[in-house]
C-alpha cells in the first residue's frame, strides 16, 4: 500500500519541505504535550497558578497550519490555534475542558496522516444498519406522512437516500454586513430589526406584495416578497430581531433591498454559521428541509457502513462516512467554504472515495467473472473474409481492419467476447458487425443482431443480406408489427437453425424465440438498450441444449463516445475498441446556426442543393401541434412546406406514430430518391443511411440534446458532396442551450462533443444507469473526481490481489455492502 494518497498530497510542493514541515509538527506537538499533561493531572489551585505560554503556542499552531497540504491535519491544526487562542480570556472554570480538547486534538495529530485513526470501522453491524438506513423518511422526526409525501415524490424515499442528498451549496453567514457597507449584487446576511411590514397592492393587477424594513446601527434595509405573501407575513413580526440573507439589489431613491430574503429570528443558531442549502420540493421551506436533513444526520449518519478494511484506509487520511457525512450536513463552525462547495472537502473526498472504491470492486469481480466463464472458440476464416471484402464497394479503413481483427482474435478464445465498439456516426460499424457475423455463421454458428429501431433493423436486414446471401448465409428480419404467420414460420425457422442471421429490434430477446445455436449476439447502438435487454439477448444463448452452460460472444457497438480514461472505469468489464476515422473521401459536415428569422435563407439553400439532385431532411422536435408548447410540428409543417416553400418539389413525413409499414414505405421512397425532402422527428436519428442527403435543418434545435443532435448530423455527409447541418433556434436561448449550439458549430468531433456534453449535463445523465449499466453516482462526480477514480481503482485491484474471492473476515462487510450499492445490477447478484 503506496504512500499515495488525496489530491492534495499529490502535488507536494518538495520532498524535502514536506519532511522538514513533518518534523516541525512533531517538535510543536512534543513541545506542548508536556504542559497540557501536567495541567490536566494537576489539581485545581495548581492548574490555576500554572502559566502557559498559550498565545506563543496559538501562533505556532497557526504557523504550522499554514505549511501543511493535508486538509485534515490542517483542520486540526486549526481548531487548536482556535482553543489555545482562547486560553488567555477563558474563565478558570474552562480551562480544564480547553486542556481536554487540546490533548484529544494532539492525539490526532500525532497518528501522522490525521484521520487515519478517524476512520471507525463498523463491520459487524452491516446488516442491523443497513435495514435502519433502508427506514422510510417517514421515521425521521419532523417528517411526518405529509411531509414523507412530498419527499417521496421528491425521489428521497429512505433515510439513506436523505442522508446521501448533500447541499449543493454551502453560504458563509458568519460573516454579518453592516447595512451601510452592503453592496449591490453581492450576497450577504445582515443583523437588525423589523422596523416596518406591510402588504401593498402594486401595478395595473393590484398584485399583493409584502414590504418590510430592517434596520441595524448604520441604516435601513429594504424586504419585499413578491409570492406567498400571506406565509410571510405571520411568519415574523415587527420589532423583531432577524437575520436576513438574500442577493442584495438596488431600489428606487438609492435605497438597497433584498428580495424573498431568507429570515431566521437572531440569535436562534439556525440559520447563521456554514448553512448547507439542499435541492427540495418546491413548496418546502429552506429551514425545514435543512431540519430534516440535519435530524436524518444526527440520528442515523453513525450507521451508515463504513467498512472499507485497514489496509484500503491506511495513508489516504479517510474520514469514515458518519463523520464525513456530519461535517457535510452541520459544517463545523470553522469549515472551510470554498472547499465544501468546491466538493473538495475531506468530507466529500471521504463519500465520493467510499463511492468509487465499491464501483471498482463490483467492476473487477463481474471482469473476472466474464474472464471465467466458457464459450465458443471459432476458427479464422480467411477465405470467408477474402470473398467478403471483395464484394464490398469499398476498401476498408484501417481503422475498420483492426477492429475486425480484434474481434477475430476474441472469437477465437474459448471464453466469451465482451466487446464494445465505439465509432462516430458514419465511422461504418455496420461492416465490422458483418464480418464478426460472417466469421460465426462459417463456424456453424446462428447470429443475432438487436437495433434499436424498426427502421435501423430492416436496413441493417436488407445490406446484410445482399452481402451474405449470396455466400449462402440465410438472414431473416424479426420486427414486432410482422403477419403472425409469417412471424411464427420464422420463428421455426430460427429453432431450425436454418437462419443463420436474425435482424430485429428488441423483438428479438422476446420470450418466443428460440435458436438452435447461438454463437454470436450484436446489439447496434447499444447506449439505445438497458443492460436487462442485452443480458438477455446473451441468455438466449444459454438455450443451446447439449452445448450446456457456455455462452455467446457478444459485439457492442455505440456512437456515443465517452472519454477513454472514463471508458476505462464505466465499462471496465467491456474490451473496446475504437473506430477513429472516418472512410475516405468524406468532407466534414458543414454546421451553422441561424436564429428564426433566417429561415427564408435556409430554404434557399435546401432548394440549391434539391436542384442539384441532391436531397434534405428538416427535423423538429413535435410530431403534431401542442398547446403547451408554441413549436413548430412536423406535421403541419410537412403540409406547409409541401404546399408553399417547396411547392414543385416531392416532400414526404415520417415520424414516430406511423405505423410500421407506413414509415417504411416513406422512408424507402426517400432512399430511393423518390421524395427529395424528408420532414421528419428524431425516428430517423439513429442509423439510417442515404448517402445523396445532402442537407439536415434541425428546427429548434435549442430543444435537443447534444448527443441527439450530433446523431442527427450524422445522418449527412455520408457521400462525396459537400453537406450542411443548419441549425434553427430562437435567437434568445438558455445559456444550456446555447453551449450545445456552439459545441455543434465548433466541432465535428464526436469524443470532443462527448467531452463537452459531460461538461453540460454531469456525467450523471451520460453514463446513467440505462446507458452503461451502472449504478447511479450519489456523490462522486466522474470528471471532477478523477483522480479519486484512479486511486480507488488501484485500491480496488490492491485488495482483491490480497483476497481474490472477498473471503477474508474483513472482507465479509465489504461484501454486503458491495451487494447493497450493486442491488438489482446485473451480474453482481450473487457476489454479495
Ligand atoms: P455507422 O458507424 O454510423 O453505423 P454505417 O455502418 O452506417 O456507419 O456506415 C456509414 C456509411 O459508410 C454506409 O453507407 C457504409 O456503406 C459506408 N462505409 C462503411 N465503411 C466504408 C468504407 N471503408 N469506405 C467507404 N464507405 C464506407
Ligand atoms: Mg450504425
Amino acid at each position: 500500500m503506496g504512500k499515495a494518497s488525496g489530491p492534495e498530497r499529490r502535488k507536494p510542493r518538495s520532498q524535502g519541505e514536506a519532511s522538514a514541515t513533518a518534523a516541525a509538527l512533531k517538535e510543536f506537538l512534543d513541545g506542548v504535550e508536556r504542559p497540557l499533561v501536567f495541567l490536566s493531572k494537576a489539581s485545581a489551585p495548581v492548574a490555576a497558578r500554572a502559566r502557559l505560554p498559550a498565545a506563543e503556542l496559538a501562533r505556532r499552531a497557526h504557523a504550522l497550519r499554514e505549511r501543511v497540504q493535508d486538509s485534515v491535519t490542517r483542520a486540526h491544526l486549526q481548531e487548536l490555534h482556535g482553543a489555545l487562542a482562547g486560553w488567555d480570556a477563558a474563565p478558570a472554570g474552562e480551562r480544564a475542558g480547553l486542556v481536554a480538547q487540546c490533548l484529544s486534538l494532539l492525539g490526532r495529530l500525532r497518528e501522522g496522516r490525521g484521520a487515519v485513526s478517524k476512520y471507525r470501522r463498523r463491520e459487524t453491524t452491516v446488516e442491523d444498519d443497513l435495514q435502519s438506513l433502508a427506514q422510510s423518511i417517514q421515521f425521521v422526526p419532523n417528517v411526518g406522512p405529509r411531509r414523507a409525501d412530498v419527499l417521496r415524490k421528491f425521489g428521497l424515499m429512505t433515510v439513506e437516500d436523505l442522508l446521501y442528498h448533500l447541499p449543493f451549496r454551502y453560504e458563509d453567514r458568519r460573516m454579518m454586513t453592516p447595512v451601510r457597507d452592503l453592496r449591490v449584487g453581492e450576497v450577504a446576511s445582515v443583523v437588525g430589526e423589523i422596523t416596518h411590514l406591510a402588504e401593498r397592492h402594486v401595478g395595473r393587477m393590484r398584485r399583493r406584495i409584502l414590504e418590510g424594513v430592517l434596520r441595524d446601527e448604520t441604516g435601513f434595509l429594504a424586504l419585499t416578497w413578491f409570492n406567498q405573501v400571506a406565509y410571510f407575513r405571520g411568519r415574523f413580526e415587527k420589532g423583531q430581531r432577524c437575520v436576513v440573507h438574500g442577493k442584495v439589489e438596488g431600489a428606487p431613491g438609492g435605497q438597497k433591498r433584498i428580495v424573498h430574503p431568507e429570515v431566521t429570528p437572531a440569535g436562534d443558531s439556525e440559520g447563521q454559521g456554514v448553512i448547507p442549502i439542499y435541492g427540495k420540493p418546491t413548496a418546502m421551506n429552506p429551514a425545514a428541509m435543512r431540519k430534516i436533513a440535519a435530524t436524518a444526520a444526527e440520528g442515523w449518519a453513525a450507521r451508515l457502513p463504513s467498512v472499507l478494511p485497514d489496509a484500503v484506509t491506511a495513508g489516504r487520511g479517510l474520514l469514515d462516512l458518519a463523520h464525513a457525512m456530519m461535517l457535510l450536513h452541520a459544517p463545523d463552525a470553522d469549515a472551510d467554504v470554498d472547499a465544501l462547495n468546491g466538493c473538495r472537502s475531506a468530507a466529500h473526498r471521504a463519500l465520493v472515495f467510499d463511492e468509487l472504491f465499491f464501483l471498482q470492486v463490483g467492476m473487477a469481480l463481474r471482469r473476472r467473472r466474464v474472464e471465467s466463464e466458457t464459450g465458443f472458440a471459432m476458427e479464422a476464416a480467411p477465405q470467408l473474409a477474402e470473398r467478403l471484402r471483395g464484394a464490398l464497394p469499398f476498401r476498408l479503413t484501417v481503422a475498420q481492419k483492426r477492429v475486425i481483427h480484434e474481434i477475430a482474435l476474441d472469437m477465437a478464445k474459448p471464453h466469451p467476447m465482451h466487446r464494445l465498439v465505439q465509432g462516430d456516426v458514419g465511422s461504418g460499424k455496420t461492416v465490422v458487425a458483418l464480418f464478426a457475423a460472417a466469421k460465426a455463421i462459417d463456424n456453424g454458428f446462428q447470429v443475432a443482431m438487436m437495433a434499436p429501431t424498426e427502421l435501423l433493423a430492416e436496413q441493417h436486414a436488407a445490406n446484410l443480406r445482399a452481402l451474405l446471401e449470396p455466400l449462402g448465409m440465410e438472414v431473416a428480419l424479426l420486427i414486432g408489427l410482422r403477419g403472425k404467420a409469417r412471424r411464427n414460420e420464422t420463428l421455426e425457422r430460427v429453432a431450425a437453425g436454418e437462419v443463420h442471421l436474425v435482424v430485429g429490434t428488441h423483438a428479438v430477446i422476446q420470450e418466443k424465440v428460440r435458436f438452435a445455436r447461438l454463437g454470436l449476439g450484436i446489439v447496434d447502438e447499444q447506449h439505445r438498450f438497458g443492460v436487462l435487454q442485452r443480458a438477455a439477448l446473451r441468455a438466449l444463448g444459454t438455450q443451446n441444449g447439449a452445448r450446456g452452460e457456455r455462452l455467446p460472444h457478444m459485439l457492442l457497438m455505440t456512437a456515443t463516445p465517452i472519454p477513454r480514461t472514463l471508458a476505462m472505469s464505466v465499462y471496465g468489464d467491456l474490451d473496446l475498441s475504437l473506430l477513429d476515422q472516418l472512410p475516405p473521401g468524406r468532407k466534414p459536415v458543414r454546421t451553422l446556426l441561424y436564429s428564426d428569422s433566417r429561415r427564408p435563407a435556409i430554404y434557399e439553400m435546401v432548394k440549391r442543393a434539391l436542384d442539384a439532385g441532391q436531397q434534405a431532411y428538416v427535423v423538429y422536435p413535435l410530431v403534431e401541434e401542442s398547446e403547451e408548447m408554441p413549436l413548430r410540428d412536423a406535421t403541419t409543417m410537412a403540409e406547409e412546406l409541401a404546399r408553399a416553400v417547396f411547392h414543385g418539389y416531392r416532400v414526404g413525413l415520417v415520424h414516430g406514430r406511423m405505423k410500421g409499414g407506413e414509415k417504411d414505405a416513406v422512408m424507402r421512397r426517400f432512399k430511393d430518391g423518390d421524395l427529395q425532402v424528408l420532414v421528419s422527428t428524431t425516428v430517423i436519428e439513429v442509423g439510417i443511411d442515404v448517402p445523396r442527403a445532402t442537407v439536415m435543418v434541425i428546427e429548434h434545435a435549442d430543444r435537443f440534446g447534444l448527443a441527439q443532435l450530433h446523431q442527427l448530423r450524422g445522418r449527412v455527409g455520408r457521400g462525396s458532396e459537400q453537406s450542411y447541418c443548419l441549425l434553427v433556434a430562437p435567437f434568445r436561448r438558455g445559456d444550456q442551450a446555447h453551449r450545445r449550439l456552439s459545441a455543434m458549430v465548433e466541432t465535428n468531433d464526436g469524443f470532443r462533443i462527448a467531452d463537452i456534453d459531460l461538461e453540460i449535463r454531469g456525467p450523471g445523465d451520460l453514463l446513467g444507469t440505462r446507458q452503461s449499466g451502472l449504478p447511479d453516482f450519489r456523490v462522486a462526480n466522474l470528471i471532477r473526481d478523477r483522480s479519486l477514480l484512479d486511486e480507488a481503482r488501484q485500491a480496488a485491484n490492491e485488495w482483491l490481489e490480497r483476497d481474490p474471492t472477498l473471503q477474508r473476515p474483513e472482507s465479509a462487510a465489504v461484501r454486503r455492502v458491495l451487494a447493497h450499492r450493486w442491488a438489482g445490477r446485473l451480474g453482481l447478484a450473487d457476489v454479495g
